[in-house]
Protein backbone atom coordinates (compact mmCIF):
# COMPACT_ATOMS: atom_id res chain seq x y z
CA UNK A 1 0.00 0.00 0.00
CA UNK A 2 1.35 3.28 -1.46
CA UNK A 3 -0.15 6.35 1.38
CA UNK A 4 -0.08 9.54 -0.48
CA UNK A 5 -0.12 10.49 -4.75
CA UNK A 6 1.97 13.23 -5.53
CA UNK A 7 4.82 12.42 -7.46
CA UNK A 8 6.26 10.17 -4.93
CA UNK A 9 3.52 8.09 -4.27
CA UNK A 10 2.42 7.91 -7.92
CA UNK A 11 5.93 7.21 -9.23
CA UNK A 12 6.39 4.45 -6.85
CA UNK A 13 3.21 2.76 -6.99
CA UNK A 14 3.47 2.56 -10.95
CA UNK A 15 6.90 1.20 -10.29
CA UNK A 16 5.92 -1.65 -7.93
CA UNK A 17 3.30 -2.76 -10.24
CA UNK A 18 5.49 -2.74 -13.04
CA UNK A 19 7.73 -5.34 -10.64
CA UNK A 20 4.83 -7.46 -10.55
CA UNK A 21 3.28 -6.66 -6.78
CA UNK A 22 -0.73 -5.68 -6.38
CA UNK A 23 -0.16 -2.38 -5.02
CA UNK A 24 -3.12 0.14 -3.55
CA UNK A 25 -2.48 3.58 -3.69
CA UNK A 26 -4.56 5.86 -1.26
CA UNK A 27 -4.95 9.57 -1.05
CA UNK A 28 -7.55 11.93 0.36
CA UNK A 29 -8.42 12.67 -2.70
CA UNK A 30 -9.36 14.46 -5.04
CA UNK A 31 -6.82 13.53 -7.38
CA UNK A 32 -3.85 14.90 -8.11
CA UNK A 33 -4.78 16.94 -4.89
CA UNK A 34 -4.58 20.29 -5.33
CA UNK A 35 -2.93 21.00 -1.87
CA UNK A 36 -0.10 18.69 -2.79
CA UNK A 37 3.02 19.88 -3.68
CA UNK A 38 3.73 18.31 -6.87
CA UNK A 39 0.42 19.90 -8.23
CA UNK A 40 1.22 22.94 -9.31
CA UNK A 41 1.52 23.99 -12.66
CA UNK A 42 5.57 23.97 -13.23
CA UNK A 43 8.78 22.79 -11.67
CA UNK A 44 12.19 23.07 -12.36
CA UNK A 45 14.26 20.40 -14.06
CA UNK A 46 18.02 21.18 -13.50
CA UNK A 47 21.46 19.69 -13.28
CA UNK A 48 22.85 22.87 -11.23
CA UNK A 49 23.71 21.57 -7.64
CA UNK A 50 26.71 23.33 -6.91
CA UNK A 51 29.71 21.38 -6.00
CA UNK A 52 27.05 18.63 -5.31
CA UNK A 53 28.30 16.09 -8.03
CA UNK A 54 25.27 13.81 -5.81
CA UNK A 55 22.71 15.89 -6.73
CA UNK A 56 24.31 16.63 -10.47
CA UNK A 57 24.29 13.17 -11.18
CA UNK A 58 20.85 11.55 -9.72
CA UNK A 59 19.25 14.92 -11.92
CA UNK A 60 21.24 13.58 -15.03
CA UNK A 61 19.75 10.21 -14.48
CA UNK A 62 16.20 11.97 -14.16
CA UNK A 63 17.04 14.11 -17.22
CA UNK A 64 17.30 10.49 -19.43
CA UNK A 65 14.18 9.98 -17.75
CA UNK A 66 12.56 13.14 -18.94
CA UNK A 67 13.62 12.32 -22.47
CA UNK A 68 12.02 9.02 -22.27
CA UNK A 69 8.88 10.22 -20.72
CA UNK A 70 8.66 13.14 -23.34
CA UNK A 71 9.27 10.46 -26.25
CA UNK A 72 6.66 7.74 -24.96
CA UNK A 73 3.55 10.35 -23.25
CA UNK A 74 1.11 11.75 -25.46
CA UNK A 75 1.74 15.19 -24.51
CA UNK A 76 5.31 16.47 -23.86
CA UNK A 77 5.47 17.55 -20.06
CA UNK A 78 9.00 18.24 -19.76
CA UNK A 79 9.92 21.44 -21.75
CA UNK A 80 13.65 21.85 -22.07
CA UNK A 81 14.28 25.48 -22.64
CA UNK A 82 17.50 25.30 -20.57
CA UNK A 83 18.09 26.94 -17.27
CA UNK A 84 19.39 30.95 -16.92
CA UNK A 85 21.19 31.30 -13.67
CA UNK A 86 22.23 35.27 -13.42
CA UNK A 87 24.61 37.02 -10.34
CA UNK A 88 24.83 40.23 -9.03
CA UNK A 89 28.25 40.05 -8.65
CA UNK A 90 30.92 37.98 -10.43
CA UNK A 91 30.65 34.16 -9.85
CA UNK A 92 33.07 33.30 -6.93
CA UNK A 93 34.61 30.31 -6.37
CA UNK A 94 32.82 28.51 -3.22
CA UNK A 95 29.59 29.97 -4.74
CA UNK A 96 27.02 27.58 -5.67
CA UNK A 97 26.86 29.29 -9.01
CA UNK A 98 30.30 29.09 -9.85
CA UNK A 99 30.25 25.78 -8.51
CA UNK A 100 27.50 24.50 -10.44
CA UNK A 101 29.10 25.83 -13.49
CA UNK A 102 32.38 24.47 -12.59
CA UNK A 103 30.97 21.05 -12.39
CA UNK A 104 28.81 21.05 -15.65
CA UNK A 105 31.88 22.12 -17.30
CA UNK A 106 33.79 19.04 -15.62
CA UNK A 107 31.44 16.34 -16.44
CA UNK A 108 31.61 17.78 -20.07
CA UNK A 109 28.42 19.86 -20.57
CA UNK A 110 29.02 23.34 -22.51
CA UNK A 111 27.38 25.84 -20.33
CA UNK A 112 27.29 29.40 -21.79
CA UNK A 113 28.90 31.96 -19.86
CA UNK A 114 26.96 35.12 -19.95
CA UNK A 115 27.91 38.75 -19.18
CA UNK A 116 25.34 41.45 -18.56
CA UNK A 117 24.87 42.84 -21.97
CA UNK A 118 24.27 39.48 -23.62
CA UNK A 119 21.84 39.12 -20.83
CA UNK A 120 20.03 41.97 -22.32
CA UNK A 121 20.50 41.13 -25.84
CA UNK A 122 19.51 37.72 -25.62
CA UNK A 123 16.56 37.97 -23.39
CA UNK A 124 15.08 41.15 -23.40
CA UNK A 125 12.65 40.97 -20.47
CA UNK A 126 15.77 41.03 -18.05
CA UNK A 127 18.24 44.26 -16.53
CA UNK A 128 21.36 43.11 -17.58
CA UNK A 129 22.74 45.96 -15.58
CA UNK A 130 22.52 44.00 -12.87
CA UNK A 131 23.29 40.72 -13.47
CA UNK A 132 26.95 41.35 -14.61
CA UNK A 133 27.38 37.24 -14.89
CA UNK A 134 25.94 34.13 -14.88
CA UNK A 135 25.64 31.30 -17.33
CA UNK A 136 23.13 29.66 -19.51
CA UNK A 137 22.71 25.56 -17.97
CA UNK A 138 22.43 23.48 -21.74
CA UNK A 139 20.64 20.62 -20.13
CA UNK A 140 17.12 21.45 -18.11
CA UNK A 141 14.04 23.49 -18.05
CA UNK A 142 10.48 22.86 -16.32
CA UNK A 143 8.14 20.08 -16.17
CA UNK A 144 4.35 20.89 -16.14
CA UNK A 145 3.86 18.95 -12.83
CA UNK A 146 0.27 18.89 -12.12
CA UNK A 147 -0.26 17.27 -15.77
CA UNK A 148 3.02 14.96 -15.23
CA UNK A 149 0.82 13.65 -11.86
CA UNK A 150 -2.46 12.77 -13.82
CA UNK A 151 -0.29 10.92 -16.85
CA UNK A 152 1.60 8.98 -13.55
CA UNK A 153 -1.88 8.44 -11.97
CA UNK A 154 -3.51 7.61 -15.18
CA UNK A 155 -0.59 4.97 -15.81
CA UNK A 156 -0.99 3.44 -12.47
CA UNK A 157 -4.81 2.99 -13.12
CA UNK A 158 -3.84 1.18 -16.63
CA UNK A 159 -1.23 -0.73 -14.92
CA UNK A 160 -3.54 -2.07 -12.50
CA UNK A 161 -2.98 -0.16 -9.21
CA UNK A 162 -6.02 0.09 -7.47
CA UNK A 163 -6.75 3.96 -6.65
CA UNK A 164 -8.57 4.65 -3.27
CA UNK A 165 -9.87 7.19 -1.67
CA UNK A 166 -9.07 6.63 1.95
CA UNK A 167 -7.38 9.13 4.42
CA UNK A 168 -4.60 7.43 6.38
CA UNK A 169 -4.74 7.74 10.04
CA UNK A 170 -2.40 5.54 11.26
CA UNK A 171 -0.36 2.35 11.14
CA UNK A 172 -2.18 -0.59 11.49
CA UNK A 173 0.64 -3.08 13.59
CA UNK A 174 0.68 -6.47 15.23
CA UNK A 175 3.80 -6.08 17.33
CA UNK A 176 6.56 -4.06 15.31
CA UNK A 177 5.35 -5.98 12.39
CA UNK A 178 2.85 -3.55 9.80
CA UNK A 179 -0.18 -4.78 8.69
CA UNK A 180 -1.62 -2.36 6.94
CA UNK A 181 -2.97 1.43 7.69
CA UNK A 182 -6.07 2.86 9.31
CA UNK A 183 -7.96 5.55 8.02
CA UNK A 184 -9.89 8.53 9.78
CA UNK A 185 -13.35 6.55 8.87
CA UNK A 186 -11.43 3.81 11.90
CA UNK A 187 -11.43 1.48 9.13
CA UNK A 188 -8.31 -0.68 8.65
CA UNK A 189 -7.05 -1.58 5.10
CA UNK A 190 -4.81 -4.42 5.74
CA UNK A 191 -1.38 -4.61 3.40
CA UNK A 192 1.76 -6.75 3.84
CA UNK A 193 3.87 -3.53 3.19
CA UNK A 194 3.01 0.39 3.75
CA UNK A 195 4.98 2.80 2.33
CA UNK A 196 4.25 6.85 2.89
CA UNK A 197 4.85 9.07 0.77
CA UNK A 198 2.72 12.00 2.02
CA UNK A 199 5.10 14.85 1.52
CA UNK A 200 4.78 17.38 4.20
CA UNK A 201 1.85 15.94 5.68
CA UNK A 202 4.61 13.24 6.44
CA UNK A 203 5.24 14.71 9.79
CA UNK A 204 1.95 15.30 11.55
CA UNK A 205 0.77 11.38 10.40
CA UNK A 206 4.34 9.60 11.53
CA UNK A 207 4.75 11.51 14.73
CA UNK A 208 8.06 9.90 14.89
CA UNK A 209 9.29 11.80 12.73
CA UNK A 210 8.87 15.01 13.71
CA UNK A 211 12.53 15.75 14.68
CA UNK A 212 13.55 15.17 11.02
CA UNK A 213 10.58 16.39 8.51
CA UNK A 214 8.59 19.56 9.03
CA UNK A 215 6.38 21.40 7.00
CA UNK A 216 7.42 24.66 5.97
CA UNK A 217 5.22 26.85 3.84
CA UNK A 218 6.59 28.67 0.67
CA UNK A 219 5.13 31.62 -1.61
CA UNK A 220 4.28 31.68 -5.00
CA UNK A 221 3.12 34.28 -7.37
CA UNK A 222 1.67 34.10 -10.94
CA UNK A 223 1.84 37.23 -13.18
CA UNK A 224 -0.47 38.04 -16.31
CA UNK A 225 1.09 38.41 -19.24
CA UNK A 226 -0.89 39.50 -22.46
CA UNK A 227 2.15 38.61 -24.65
CA UNK A 228 3.08 35.24 -23.66
CA UNK A 229 5.55 34.43 -26.37
CA UNK A 230 7.83 37.76 -25.18
CA UNK A 231 8.41 35.31 -22.09
CA UNK A 232 9.26 31.96 -22.92
CA UNK A 233 11.57 29.88 -25.28
CA UNK A 234 15.15 31.48 -25.30
CA UNK A 235 13.94 34.61 -25.01
CA UNK A 236 12.96 33.66 -21.32
CA UNK A 237 13.94 30.56 -20.18
CA UNK A 238 13.18 29.43 -16.48
CA UNK A 239 15.76 31.15 -14.20
CA UNK A 240 17.55 31.38 -10.78
CA UNK A 241 18.46 35.51 -10.42
CA UNK A 242 21.17 35.73 -7.67
CA UNK A 243 19.17 32.98 -6.13
CA UNK A 244 21.34 32.18 -3.19
CA UNK A 245 21.06 35.53 -1.88
CA UNK A 246 18.17 36.70 -3.13
CA UNK A 247 15.76 33.71 -3.28
CA UNK A 248 14.03 34.69 -6.32
CA UNK A 249 13.56 31.74 -9.42
CA UNK A 250 10.91 31.57 -12.00
CA UNK A 251 9.50 29.90 -14.97
CA UNK A 252 8.58 30.93 -18.86
CA UNK A 253 4.60 31.99 -19.88
CA UNK A 254 1.97 28.99 -19.59
CA UNK A 255 -0.54 29.18 -23.15
CA UNK A 256 -2.93 31.13 -20.68
CA UNK A 257 0.19 33.89 -20.26
CA UNK A 258 0.96 33.19 -16.70
CA UNK A 259 4.29 33.76 -15.56
CA UNK A 260 5.39 31.99 -12.35
CA UNK A 261 7.83 33.32 -9.47
CA UNK A 262 8.56 31.52 -6.95
CA UNK A 263 11.10 32.29 -3.91
CA UNK A 264 13.44 29.99 -2.41
CA UNK A 265 13.56 31.75 1.23
CA UNK A 266 13.67 29.82 4.98
CA UNK A 267 9.90 29.87 4.91
CA UNK A 268 7.92 29.44 7.74
CA UNK A 269 7.05 25.77 9.25
CA UNK A 270 3.22 25.11 9.48
CA UNK A 271 0.91 22.26 10.06
CA UNK A 272 0.58 21.00 6.53
CA UNK A 273 -3.77 21.57 7.40
CA UNK A 274 -3.14 25.27 7.43
CA UNK A 275 -0.16 26.89 5.64
CA UNK A 276 -1.81 30.34 5.79
CA UNK A 277 -1.97 32.68 2.54
CA UNK A 278 0.68 34.52 1.27
CA UNK A 279 1.73 37.54 2.70
CA UNK A 280 1.02 41.04 1.09
CA UNK A 281 4.49 42.15 1.85
CA UNK A 282 6.05 39.41 -0.22
CA UNK A 283 3.87 40.58 -2.78
CA UNK A 284 5.55 44.02 -2.47
CA UNK A 285 9.04 42.30 -2.11
CA UNK A 286 8.19 40.61 -5.66
CA UNK A 287 7.32 43.46 -7.41
CA UNK A 288 10.65 45.63 -6.06
CA UNK A 289 12.54 42.06 -7.52
CA UNK A 290 10.62 42.73 -11.53
CA UNK A 291 10.85 46.63 -11.07
CA UNK A 292 14.43 45.94 -10.73
CA UNK A 293 15.05 43.25 -12.75
CA UNK A 294 12.27 42.23 -15.16
CA UNK A 295 10.94 46.13 -15.78
CA UNK A 296 8.59 44.54 -18.26
CA UNK A 297 6.54 42.99 -15.63
CA UNK A 298 7.02 45.79 -13.32
CA UNK A 299 3.26 46.08 -13.22
CA UNK A 300 1.63 42.54 -14.50
CA UNK A 301 -1.24 41.97 -12.80
CA UNK A 302 -1.15 39.25 -9.78
CA UNK A 303 -3.46 36.33 -11.27
CA UNK A 304 -2.83 33.74 -8.38
CA UNK A 305 -0.88 33.16 -5.12
CA UNK A 306 -0.22 29.81 -3.73
CA UNK A 307 1.47 28.62 -0.57
CA UNK A 308 3.49 25.48 -1.48
CA UNK A 309 4.54 23.31 1.30
CA UNK A 310 8.02 21.71 1.65
CA UNK A 311 8.90 18.88 3.50
CA UNK A 312 11.90 19.93 4.72
CA UNK A 313 14.34 17.58 5.96
CA UNK A 314 16.81 18.49 9.03
CA UNK A 315 19.91 18.09 5.97
CA UNK A 316 18.02 19.12 2.63
CA UNK A 317 18.18 15.43 1.37
CA UNK A 318 15.26 13.18 0.85
CA UNK A 319 14.27 10.27 3.22
CA UNK A 320 13.54 6.93 1.45
CA UNK A 321 14.03 4.61 3.88
CA UNK A 322 12.90 1.99 5.72
CA UNK A 323 11.88 2.58 9.00
CA UNK A 324 14.31 0.40 11.28
CA UNK A 325 11.24 0.05 14.26
CA UNK A 326 8.54 -0.73 12.07
CA UNK A 327 9.09 -4.07 10.21
CA UNK A 328 6.94 -3.41 6.86
CA UNK A 329 7.09 0.21 6.77
CA UNK A 330 9.31 2.48 4.48
CA UNK A 331 9.08 6.65 4.17
CA UNK A 332 9.49 8.62 1.33
CA UNK A 333 9.47 11.59 1.89
CA UNK A 334 11.80 14.99 2.46
CA UNK A 335 11.84 16.61 -0.89
CA UNK A 336 13.26 19.76 0.57
CA UNK A 337 11.89 21.95 -1.97
CA UNK A 338 13.76 19.96 -4.52
CA UNK A 339 12.46 16.45 -4.88
CA UNK A 340 10.44 16.77 -8.23
CA UNK A 341 12.97 16.86 -10.82
CA UNK A 342 13.61 13.65 -9.52
CA UNK A 343 10.29 12.23 -10.56
CA UNK A 344 11.34 9.68 -13.27
CA UNK A 345 14.04 7.71 -10.86
CA UNK A 346 12.44 8.11 -7.98
CA UNK A 347 9.63 5.41 -7.90
CA UNK A 348 12.65 3.11 -8.44
CA UNK A 349 14.51 4.30 -5.92
CA UNK A 350 11.78 3.67 -3.35
CA UNK A 351 10.85 0.60 -4.93
CA UNK A 352 14.67 -0.83 -4.22
CA UNK A 353 15.01 0.44 -0.68
CA UNK A 354 11.32 -1.38 -0.29
CA UNK A 355 12.73 -4.85 -1.70
CA UNK A 356 15.82 -4.58 0.41
CA UNK A 357 18.21 -4.07 -2.71
CA UNK A 358 21.04 -2.09 -3.09
CA UNK A 359 20.82 1.06 -5.09
CA UNK A 360 23.13 3.40 -6.19
CA UNK A 361 21.45 6.87 -4.64
CA UNK A 362 19.67 5.39 -1.33
CA UNK A 363 22.43 5.75 1.29
CA UNK A 364 22.39 9.46 1.40
CA UNK A 365 18.81 8.85 1.73
CA UNK A 366 18.86 6.82 4.79
CA UNK A 367 16.61 6.96 7.77
CA UNK A 368 18.20 9.82 10.38
CA UNK A 369 17.08 11.38 13.08
CA UNK A 370 19.48 14.10 13.82
CA UNK A 371 21.85 16.40 11.14
CA UNK A 372 22.64 19.59 9.50
CA UNK A 373 22.41 21.39 5.95
CA UNK A 374 24.30 18.92 3.85
CA UNK A 375 22.61 19.99 0.07
CA UNK A 376 23.66 23.36 -1.06
CA UNK A 377 20.05 23.71 -1.27
CA UNK A 378 19.75 23.50 2.54
CA UNK A 379 22.45 25.97 3.37
CA UNK A 380 21.72 28.68 0.93
CA UNK A 381 17.94 29.06 2.23
CA UNK A 382 17.76 32.81 2.12
CA UNK A 383 17.45 35.50 4.88
CA UNK A 384 15.58 37.77 2.69
CA UNK A 385 11.77 37.86 2.09
CA UNK A 386 8.93 38.31 4.47
CA UNK A 387 7.51 34.22 4.64
CA UNK A 388 10.21 32.99 7.23
C1 LIG B 1 6.92 26.41 -3.82
C2 LIG B 1 7.56 25.12 -4.23
C3 LIG B 1 8.40 25.12 -5.33
C4 LIG B 1 9.05 23.95 -5.71
N1 LIG B 1 9.82 23.99 -6.82
C5 LIG B 1 10.44 22.86 -7.24
C6 LIG B 1 11.16 22.88 -8.44
O1 LIG B 1 11.21 23.90 -9.14
N2 LIG B 1 11.78 21.73 -8.82
C7 LIG B 1 11.71 20.59 -8.09
O2 LIG B 1 12.32 19.59 -8.48
N3 LIG B 1 11.00 20.53 -6.94
C8 LIG B 1 10.36 21.64 -6.51
N4 LIG B 1 9.61 21.63 -5.36
C9 LIG B 1 9.57 20.41 -4.54
C10 LIG B 1 8.60 19.38 -5.06
O3 LIG B 1 7.37 20.01 -5.39
C11 LIG B 1 8.39 18.32 -3.99
O4 LIG B 1 9.65 17.83 -3.54
C12 LIG B 1 7.58 17.14 -4.50
O5 LIG B 1 6.48 17.57 -5.27
C13 LIG B 1 7.10 16.34 -3.30
O6 LIG B 1 6.23 15.33 -3.75
P1 LIG B 1 5.54 14.36 -2.69
O7 LIG B 1 4.88 13.29 -3.49
O8 LIG B 1 6.53 13.96 -1.66
O9 LIG B 1 4.49 15.27 -1.92
P2 LIG B 1 3.04 15.87 -2.41
O10 LIG B 1 3.07 16.20 -3.84
O11 LIG B 1 2.70 16.93 -1.45
O12 LIG B 1 2.08 14.63 -2.23
C14 LIG B 1 1.65 14.18 -0.95
C15 LIG B 1 0.30 13.51 -1.13
O13 LIG B 1 -0.05 12.90 0.10
C16 LIG B 1 -1.44 13.06 0.28
N5 LIG B 1 -1.74 12.94 1.70
C17 LIG B 1 -1.34 13.76 2.70
N6 LIG B 1 -1.82 13.34 3.88
C18 LIG B 1 -2.54 12.21 3.62
C19 LIG B 1 -3.27 11.31 4.44
N7 LIG B 1 -3.37 11.46 5.77
N8 LIG B 1 -3.91 10.27 3.83
C20 LIG B 1 -3.84 10.09 2.49
N9 LIG B 1 -3.14 10.92 1.67
C21 LIG B 1 -2.49 11.95 2.24
C22 LIG B 1 -1.71 14.46 -0.25
O14 LIG B 1 -3.10 14.63 -0.56
C23 LIG B 1 -0.81 14.49 -1.48
O15 LIG B 1 -1.51 14.06 -2.64
C24 LIG B 1 8.91 22.76 -4.95
C25 LIG B 1 8.05 22.75 -3.84
C26 LIG B 1 7.37 23.91 -3.49
C27 LIG B 1 6.46 23.89 -2.31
Amino acid sequence: MVVGAGVFGAATALELRERGYGVTLIDRGPLPHPDASSTDISKMVRMDYGSDVFYHELAEAALDGWDRWNADWPDRLYHDDQFLVITKGLMEPGGFEYESHRVLLERGYAPERIGGAELSRRCPAWNGDRYPDGYLSPRGGWAESGAVVARLLRLCQEAGVHLATATFEAIAATGSRVRGVRSTTGETLPADHVIVCAGAWTPAVIPWLRGTLKAVAQPVLHFGVERPNDFRGRRFPPFAADISGSGWYGFPATDDGRVKLGHHGNGREVHPDHPGEVDPRHVELARDFLAESLPPLAGAPVVGTRVCMYCDSIDGDLLIARDPDRDGLVIAAGGSGHAFKFAPVIGGIVADVAEGKANRWSDRFAWRTSGSPRTEEARFHSPTGTER
